[in-house]
This record gives structure tokens, sequence and C-alpha cells, in this order.
């Protein structure tokens, strides 16, 4: 039974909620955080991409115990047809010295090493208990939680929802609106273990090294989507991730969309003879930040998922949930410290660090999968594959007869405003 009353409340122990956990407690702040899941990450089954700029300022000597799989050495980016894929292999060892600059970890193993952190910082931490309810006072005040270990209210001054993508909290409490199909994509997963020895020699990697290999074209059947590999130590995890509105309107199956993409000829050679072990489906924010709720009220910030800081093309989601975490940790330790009373004018310092934060960052945060799909993922993909196999295989025929029918059926499938436009956007995504 918990009694006391705290200066903060965090709900959820993924990353932007052990991040404001973490820098709160690190303040002297007398911190309780919930979180559903067994352990911090048992919910969180998901690989990542991760940039530490944001961790090491943080926990600057992360390096020294953080689980982390591989240090990325190379992206892939593979557009397939049914048969055959035309890939880009960029690899790039200058950007990892001493220092380097990206690894892949897996989520379950990193959460629970950052909740150590946060443990150790003075934190209370309870796992295996779900916060049922932001409780509020008569004029709308968040005071506490409810969860479902006690009936009675535990109180706080200020409760940060960090309760990821589906922010289902913050909607019952009328605080945003629920996500729409259109803002969000669902991700299906699947990890395939395998003897280190196997993987580094099928994908040509030394030692640390790693790999992550993303996929366009038929695989998502005309809809917004994408497929990826993220390839561990000892396992490599690979899935598909389409609008939730295009998979409605399309009436496909995650499922038989994964199956097909495993079945693919340049997939299954590198996941033969593994044994899947892990099955996951989860939801990732694809509204971007311009179409963000409101942040902070009566008691309460956002942070996260739930704030739509997404940018998938640089696979920084996670980095920015620790940094939206951080920042509000400080801006409530800010106006804790001044002697205020918590008031959302007092609040409102978080949202404008935060579009400092988003301001100064390096690339704006599209939403990807909104680009125009139908000729990137589909038309071209197998117009592409077509000239390669043209190019590949000679039957005896001139090139000009050769390379004739394909650019001519290229352009007129799409057009040649379109295919600029494509090339163009594109370019201008990265
Ligand atoms: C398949 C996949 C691949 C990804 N790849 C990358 C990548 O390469 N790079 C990258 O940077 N990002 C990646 N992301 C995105 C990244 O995982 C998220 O941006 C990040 O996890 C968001 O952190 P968060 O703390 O807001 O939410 P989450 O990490 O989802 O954490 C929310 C936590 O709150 C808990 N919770 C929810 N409701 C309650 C409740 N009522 N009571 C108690 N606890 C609750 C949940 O159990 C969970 O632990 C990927 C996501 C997926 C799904």
């Amino acid at each position: 039974m918990i009694g006391d009353r705290f200066d903060a409340i965090v709900v959820g122990a993924g990353m932007a909620g052990n991040a404001a956990a973490l820098s709160m407690a690190k303040r002297g702040m007398k911190v309780l955080q919930l979180e559903r899941g067994e352990y911090s990450g048992s919910k969180n089954t998901q690989n990542a991409i991760l940039n530490p700029e944001v961790l090491e300022g943080l926990i600057p000597d992360f390096r020294a115990d953080a689980p982390l799989e591989r240090r990325l050495v190379e992206q892939r980016f593979w557009m397939l047809d049914e048969r055959s894929h035309v890939g880009l292999r960029y690899r790039f060892h200058h950007c990892n010295g001493k220092r380097p600059d990206r690894y892949l970890i897996l989520r379950t193993r990193f959460d629970r090493w950052f909740s150590a952190k946060v443990r150790e910082a003075g934190a209370t931490v309870l796992c295996q208990t779900s916060v049922t309810e932001l409780a509020q006072n008569r004029t709308g005040r968040v005071i506490g939680v409810r969860t479902d270990r006690q009936r009675d209210i535990i109180q706080a001054d200020v409760v940060v929802i960090a309760e990821g993508v589906n922010k289902s909290l913050a909607t019952r409490a009328g605080f945003c609106a629920c996500p729409k199909p259109h803002e969000v994509a669902l991700v299906v997963k699947q990890v395939h273990s395998l003897p280190r020895r196997i993987i580094e020699a099928r994908l040509n990697l030394k030692r640390d090294e790693g790999v992550m290999i993303e996929t366009t074209g038929t695989i998502s059947r005309g809809m917004s989507g994408m497929g990826f590999i993220y390839v561990n130590k000892d396992c490599i995890s690979l899935g598909i991730a389409c609008l939730v509105s295009d998979l409605q309107r399309a009436g496909e199956r995650p499922y038989g969309i994964l199956e097909r993409f495993k079945r693919h000829s340049s997939v299954l050679r590198l996941i033969e003879g593994s044994e899947p072990n892990d099955y996951s489906a989860h939801l990732i924010p694809e509204g971007g930040y311009n179409g963000k709720p409101r942040l902070f009220g009566e008691g309460w910030v956002l942070v996260g998922d739930a704030v739509q800081l997404n940018n998938v093309v640089r696979h920084e989601d996670s980095s920015l949930a620790i940094a939206s975490g951080r920042i509000a940790a400080e801006a409530i330790f800010r106006v804790k410290s001044s002697g205020d009373p918590i008031t959302p004018d007092c609040l409102s310092v978080y949202e404008t660090m935060l579009n400092q934060f988003v301001a100064h960052s390096k690339k704006p945060f599209p939403a990807l999968l909104h680009t125009r799909p139908e000729n990137f993922r589909l038309t071209h993909a197998q117009l592409i594959a077509k000239a390669m196999e043209n190019f590949a295989r000679l039957e005896g025929t001139s090139d000009a007869k050769q390379d004739g029918p394909t650019s001519a059926s290229f352009l007129s499938s799409c057009g040649w405003s379109w295919s600029v436009r494509d090339a163009f956007r594109r370019r201008l995504l990265r």
C-alpha cells in the first residue's frame, strides 16, 4: 500500500518514462514510476537503432555496461519485387571510431538496464502495476493516479504520462484524441535465433559490427509500408510496418504480409535454419510533430511517442522519446525549485524547451509513410527489377531493343512528372 505523496509520478517505463524518472530522481525529487509490464522492457520486444547523443547527456558512461547488441556500420536499402531485389549498401566505418555513433539495441534488454539506472538514482519503480486512471479533483486538476494494485489514489504534484503511442489514459481523461488509423503504423515482427558465427558469415560482419536492412517495393502490396531487418548478436529481427488506414482499406492481414516477406528469396537466405522465438505487434506514431496533441495541463505533462515526436527516416524515435522525457523533467524541476505552484502556465516552459529542441535538431520530422506509395512501392519496384533483369540477362538482342520497352513502360506507367517528383521527394526526405 502506497500512502506517500510524491513530487512526481511517471506512468510507463519505456524510453521517455525512464528518461523523465531518472532526470528527476537525479535532481533529488521524490519519484514513483509505474510500469504495467513484468519488468521494464517486457512490453517492448522490438529492436531499435540508438543514437547515443541524447542518452549520453543523461548517462555519460553508458557504454561501460549498457546492453548494446552491435555498432551500426552498414545500412542496406532493398527495393523488392516478387522474385528479386535491387539494393544499395552504405558502409560507414569512418563514422564509427572509438565512440561509435549508432548502436543496435534490443529493447527488452536495454529498457531493463535503463530501469536499473532509474532505481540507482533513487526513484521507486513498481512493475506489474497498471495505472487505470489519472485521478482528477473537482476542477479537473490531475492530483495523482489510480492503479490496479490499490483503491486509494496515489498522490503527486505532477504526473508524467509516458504511456507510449496508444495514449489511452490521456485520451480517457480528455487531454487528447486517440490516434486515428492514418496517424499510426502497425508493426508486426518476429525474432529468429541463429548462432553468431552464421549471422556474421551471412552478412559479412566482423566482431561487433552491425547492419540493418530497410526494404520497400511490392512487399507492402501498394500500401504505405516497409519491411525491415535488424541484425543482432545472436538473432535477426524482421518485420513489416504498414499504415493502419491502408491495412483497413486493403483488407490485408499483417501476419500474411510478414509471412510473404519471410518467404522472399532475399530474406529467406538470411534466416534459413533459424528458430522463430518471438512474435509481436506494436503501433508506431506516424502523425508527425506538427499534429502533436496538448503537451501539458493542470498537474500533467505528456512525453514520448504520445507526442508524435517521431523521425522514422533517421530512426531517432527512441532518442526523441528520451529527449522529451528529459526536457519535461527539467521543466518540472525548474518550476518546483522556483517554489511556485505547478500551474499550466509554469509547465508551458516544457513546450517551449521541446520546440527549441525540435527546431535545433538536424532534420525535419516527416511522416515518411505518407509519401505517395503506389509508384514507389509497386510500379517502380517491379519496373526497376525488370530493367535490372534486362541488363543482367543478355539474350542476343541489341541494347536498344532490350532497354526500350522497359524505359517506355516505366515512363508511361508513372509519367515524367511523377518520376521526377517522387525522386525529388525521396531526396528531400533524407
Ligand atoms: C518494431 C519497432 C521498431 C522501432 N525501431 C526504432 C529504431 O530503430 N530507432 C528508434 O529510435 N526507435 C524505434 N522505434 C520506436 C521506439 O520504440 C519508440 O519511439 C519509443 O519506444 C517510444 O518511447 P515511449 O517511452 O514513448 O513509449 P514506450 O517505449 O512504448 O513505453 C511506454 C511504456 O508505458 C507502459 N504503459 C503503458 N500504459 C501503461 C499504464 N496504463 N500503466 C503502466 N504502464 C503503462 C508500457 O508497458 C511501456 O513500457 C521502433 C518501434 C517499433 C515498434
